[in-house]
C-alpha cells in the first residue's frame, strides 16, 4: 500500500514551490501512483481505466515491461549526451524509425519534446527556403518555445510573444468550419494567405492530421493534398506535426497524414514514442537535413542512450502485439458506440476522430452548437468515479479526448461508454 504523502500535503508543496501555471485535469485531483497497461492506480489502490494517456505518455500501456527492461539495462550500461561520443542505441533507433517513414524521408534529429522538434523543423524549412513565412491552422498547437508558440493558434495558449512571420490559415474543421467537409474550398485561404500575406514565397506549411489540443479535429478530406499543391508551388516546405495522430493511433496508418494521401517534407513527433520517456524527433530527406551543416548544432540529451532504447523498444512492442490493428479493430468499435451514444443524448453534438484519436464534442443546443462547457466537466468527474478517466480540450474546452494506450481492448471500450452513457443519463 502507499505509503507517501497525501493530497493535501503534495497540494501544499505544489503550492508553495511549483509553477502557479500548473494545472491537474480534476478539481478534487487525484493522487496516481501506479501504472500497468490501460490503468491507472491512486494511493487508495482504487484503479482507473485510462482513456486518456495515451497521448501523454503512453503508446504501448503503462510501464510495458519490454520498455521498462530497455530503460533499465541501458540505464545500468551507460546514460550520457547524445553527441561527443559514439553509441549504437541513437543508430539503431534512427534506422528502425526511418524504416516506418515514406519516401527519401530517413535522416532523424533527435529531441527532448514535441515544441523542440517543431521548432527545429521550422528552422530547417526556414533555412533550406531562405524565406521567413509560416502557415499554420487556426486552433493547431504545436509547441510553447517561441516559433511554436507563434505557430499554435488559439489565444488560451499564447502569451505576448513577438509573432513574426506566422500566418493563421482557416481551419478545415467539418464540424464547426464555414465549408463543411470540402477540403478544397478552405485550402483556397492559403493561397489568399500566400498572395496578399506575404513576398508570394514562403518557408513552410505546418499542420497537424487530427488536431489534438484543438479538440480532435479532423482535417476536411481534399485539404492537405490541395494545400501541399500550394505550397510547393511557393516553394515552401510542407511539415506534418504527428505529435498526437502518429505512431499507429490512427489504426488504418502508422502516420496521420497517409490517411490523406500527402507525403511532408519534414515529420515531427513526440509523446507517446518514447512511451513515457522524454523523446521527440524531426524526419527529414538528406537534402533538407544538408541545412544543419552550414553551422554548428547538436542537442545534449536529444536522442541520448536511454530514450533512444526506450524508443526502439516501443516500435518493437507496437509491431510484437499488433497495436495498430488493435487501434484500428478496438477504435472503430468504440466510435460505432459513441455514435450510437449520439442519437440518445442530445447533448452530443459531435462523434470524431480515427482509431484510437477520438472526440465527443458536447453542446447544449445541436443547431446553434453551443458548447457545453460546464455540463462536460460534471459527466468527467462523473466518469471518474466510475472509475474511466478522459481527456477534455478544443479551444471552449467542451470536448472529450478519448485517446487511450494502445492496448485498449473491446472490454474497455464497453466499459468507458456505459460510464459515459451513466454520466449523461444522470444529468
Ligand atoms: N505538437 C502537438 C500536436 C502537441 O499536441 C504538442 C503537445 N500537446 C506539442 C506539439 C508540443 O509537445 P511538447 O509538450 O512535448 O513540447
Amino acid at each position: 500500500p502507499y505509503t507517501g504523502p497525501s493530497v493535501d500535503e503534495i497540494l501544499a508543496k505544489r503550492r508553495e514551490y511549483l509553477s502557479p501555471s500548473l494545472f491537474h485535469l480534476y478539481k478534487n485531483p487525484l493522487n496516481i501512483v501506479d501504472g500497468r497497461k490501460q490503468y491507472l492506480f491512486d494511493d487508495k489502490g482504487r484503479r482507473y481505466l485510462d482513456a486518456f494517456g495515451g497521448i501523454a505518455t503512453v503508446c504501448c500501456g503503462h510501464c510495458h515491461p519490454d520498455v521498462v527492461a530497455a530503460i533499465v539495462d541501458q540505464t545500468k550500461r551507460l546514460q550520457h549526451s547524445t553527441v561527443l561520443y559514439l553509441n549504437h542505441a541513437i543508430a539503431d533507433f534512427a534506422e528502425a524509425l526511418a524504416s516506418k517513414l515514406p519516401g527519401n524521408l530517413k535522416v532523424v534529429f533527435f529531441t527532448n519534446s514535441g515544441t523542440e522538434a517543431n521548432e527545429l523543423a521550422i528552422l530547417m524549412a526556414r533555412l533550406y527556403t531562405g524565406c521567413h513565412d509560416i502557415i499554420s491552422l487556426r486552433n493547431a498547437y504545436h509547441g510553447n518555445a517561441a516559433g511554436t508558440m507563434g505557430a499554435t493558434a488559439q489565444s488560451i495558449w499564447k502569451f505576448n510573444i513577438v509573432q513574426s512571420g506566422v500566418h493563421h490559415a482557416v481551419n478545415p474543421d467539418p464540424y464547426r468550419g464555414v465549408f463543411g467537409s470540402d477540403g478544397e474550398k478552405y485550402a483556397r485561404d492559403v493561397q489568399d494567405i500566400i498572395e496578399f500575406g506575404t513576398s508570394g514565397n514562403v518557408a513552410a506549411f505546418i499542420s497537424e492530421a487530427i488536431q489534438g489540443v484543438g479538440g480532435i479535429v479532423e482535417l476536411a478530406p481534399g485539404y492537405l493534398p490541395a494545400v501541399f499543391k500550394t505550397i510547393k508551388k511557393a516553394g515552401g516546405l510542407c511539415i506534418s506535426d504527428e505529435v498526437q495522430a502518429g505512431f499507429a493511433r490512427t489504426g488504418s496508418h502508422f502516420w496521420g497524414f497517409e490517411s490523406h494521401g500527402v507525403v511532408p517534407d519534414i515529420v515531427t513527433m513526440a509523446k507517446g514514442i518514447g512511451n513515457g520517456i522524454p523523446l521527440g524527433a524531426v524526419v527529414t530527406t538528406p537534402e533538407i537535413a544538408e541545412v544543419m551543416t552550414r553551422r554548428s548544432y547538436f542537442n545534449t540529451f536529444g536522442g541520448n542512450p536511454v530514450c533512444t532504447a526506450a524508443g526502439l523498444a516501443v516500435l518493437r512492442v507496437l509491431e510484437k502485439e499488433k497495436l495498430q490493428e488493435n487501434a484500428l479493430v478496438v477504435g472503430s468499435y468504440l466510435k460505432d458506440r459513441l455514435i450510437e451514444l449520439k442519437d440518445k443524448h442530445e447533448l452530443i453534438g459531435d462523434v470524431r476522430g480515427k482509431g484510437m484519436i477520438l472526440g465527443v464534442e458536447l453542446v447544449t443546443d445541436r443547431e446553434l452548437k453551443t458548447p457545453a462547457k460546464t455540463e462536460i466537466l460534471h459527466v468527467m468527474d462523473q466518469m471518474r468515479e466510475t472509475g474511466v478517466l478522459i481527456g477534455k480540450g478544443g479551444y471552449y474546452g467542451n470536448v472529450f479526448r478519448i485517446t487511450p494506450p494502445l492496448c485498449f481492448t473491446k472490454e474497455d471500450a464497453d466499459f468507458l461508454v456505459d460510464a459515459m452513457d451513466l454520466a449523461l443519463s444522470r444529468m
